[in-house]
């Protein structure tokens, strides 16, 4: 073990006592800078560029995350938000102005002669907590919006990624303002700490159990949350498609990403009974020629992170009720924590598989009669992070986008929405609340502060007593 100083628990006295530190140094101004903003997200940039080969390797340290998705998913896509923040900034600290009728803050005539004013404010000092499954990029890009928009913070990485954890740790204090910016690493008992304390926002991902317990802590002190969440989302799949590329769109949303230990990867697919077979047949041919004929052996997914979640995996597949259901694949090493891409065919509605978010290499397919049947059951459920519709039909699209609610949907893709920085990424019901990525970050750790400016003329009698019918007329 280490020294003292190591072995110190981060208890409530200690959480405290940082809240406080970094409330000073935001009080003093420092993090409001333009200046500041920029230079931490220059500095970050640079800890990437200098760093990627070990964050790379304590992706593969905690996920076998094959470098290609660590070097897409994880690192570049870190590095566009970056980027963009650093080219917008300018722009999104702009207060929002009008004067008159012309601009988009209108003034009315009751307030003639007045101009209006939306200044985004940072909101103080605030508390990231991030999972496992990406645990580079979900700890860093929250804090790219909250340095966009000024704030001082705490990011909370995820212990069940620990070397990545780790590294966070090492790399933050290295590269970032001590003063404003740190990073507290552990589980349970330094989150519960963090969580007694008075923040400005709380920026959670993970699942609903653990949101209900960050929204619960965040009440107390009225602090406002957003929540990352999850759910189970669905991929509705008609007929008359090209079907190649749909599949291998399917395989790249659910094994590609992180061998389906992502929050958008598809968790089950609604067919109608007459398509399911081509459709079967065209998911095992594309997995053989990405993962050949023994996926086990394979580099290029991800283990399951660890023994807990391979467990858990294992216990869907075994239920009774759905073991006979596998029609492709199934085979897992226990010793090194993989699963292979498994495919089971009408599963029942309350089983496990279909009754959870299944957060690993498993994908039920259901079947109805007839395609539009699928909305209604994705319906049924909590509401999902997203959903996928692969159609060439504009009449199913349409009712698609009107009729399913999710976080985000997809029409003949999975999970690409996530890359597309103008659209907000976030969830809906169960599956989450606020949402991020491009301006939305900078707008989740900003406050839109109201001002008007009036000038003394205009001062109309008929706000002043005393009160008579005549001014009523005015
Ligand atoms: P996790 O186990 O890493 O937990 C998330 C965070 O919560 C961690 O930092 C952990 O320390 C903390 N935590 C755990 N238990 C706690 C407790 N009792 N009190 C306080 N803090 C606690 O990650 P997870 O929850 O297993 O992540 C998987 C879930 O997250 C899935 O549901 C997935 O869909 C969702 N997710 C959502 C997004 C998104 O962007 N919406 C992204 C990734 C994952």
């Amino acid at each position: 073990m280490g020294s003292e100083e190591e072995k110190k628990v981060f208890d409530e006295e200690a959480a405290s006592s940082l809240v406080k530190e970094l409330r000073a140094s935001f009080v003093n101004g420092k993090t409001r800078s333009f200046d500041w903003r920029v230079s931490q997200l220059k500095s970050m940039l640079k800890m990437i560029d200098k760093h990627e080969t070990e964050i790379v390797a304590a992706l593969r340290d905690d996920l076998s995350k094959p470098e290609h998705e660590s070097t897409i998913y994880e690192i570049a896509m870190l590095r566009n938000s970056i980027t963009l923040a650093l080219k917008e900034i300018k722009h999104w600290i702009k207060p929002e102005k009008a004067i008159f009728f012309f601009q988009t803050v209108k003034t009315s005539l009751t307030t003639f002669p007045s101009s209006g004013e939306i200044v985004s404010e940072p909101l103080g000092v605030v508390l990231i907590i991030s999972a496992w499954n990406y645990p580079f990029l979900l700890s860093l890009d929250p804090v790219v919006g909250a340095i966009a928009a000024g704030n001082a913070l705490v990011l909370k990485p995820s212990e069940i990624a620990p070397a990545t954890s780790s590294l966070l740790a090492k790399l933050v204090g290295e590269y970032m303002d001590f003063s404003s910016i740190r990073v507290v690493e552990g589980a349970v008992t330094e989150t519960s700490a963090l969580l007694e304390q008075k923040w400005d926002k709380i920026f959670y991902t993970g699942n609903g159990r653990v949101g209900r317990i960050v929204m619960a802590a965040a009440a107390k002190h009225l602090t406002p949350v957003l929540l990352e969440l999850g759910g189970k989302s669905p991929v509705v799949v008609d007929s008359g498609i090209n079907l190649q590329v749909s599949v291998r769109r399917i395989i790249a949303g659910k094994w590609g990403c992180n061998n389906g230990q992502a929050c958008i990867s598809p968790d089950y697919i609604i067919t109608t009974k007459d398509y399911a077979p081509k459709l079967i047949d065209t998911l095992r041919n594309e997995l053989e020629k990405f993962y050949g004929k023994n996926p086990l052996e394979s580099k290029d997914f991800s283990r399951i992170v660890n023994s807990n979640h391979f467990t858990r995996l294992t216990k869907l597949l075994d239920e009774d009720k759905v073991s006979g259901k596998i029609v492709h694949g199934g085979e897992r090493d226990k010793t090194n924590l993989k699963i292979a891409p498994t495919i089971l065919l009408d599963v029942p509605r309350d089983s496990l598989i279909m009754s959870e978010e299944i957060f690993g290499p498993l994908l039920p397919i259901l079947t109805v009669d007839k395609i539009e049947d699928s909305f209604g059951i994705i319906n049924s459920g909590t509401k999902p992070l997203a959903a996928y519709l692969f159609t060439n039909n504009k009449k199913l699209r349409q009712q698609f986008v009107m009729n399913v609610s999710a976080g985000g949907l997809v029409v003949n893709d999975t999970t690409l929405h996530l890359a597309v920085h103008t659209l907000p990424f976030g969830g809906v019901g169960e599956s989450g609340m606020g949402a991020y990525h491009g301006k939305f970050s900078f707008d989740a750790f900003s406050h839109k502060k109201a001002v008007l400016y009036r000038s003394f003329l205009g001062d109309a009698a008929v706000r002043y007593p005393p009160y008579t019918r005549g001014k009523l007329r005015l």
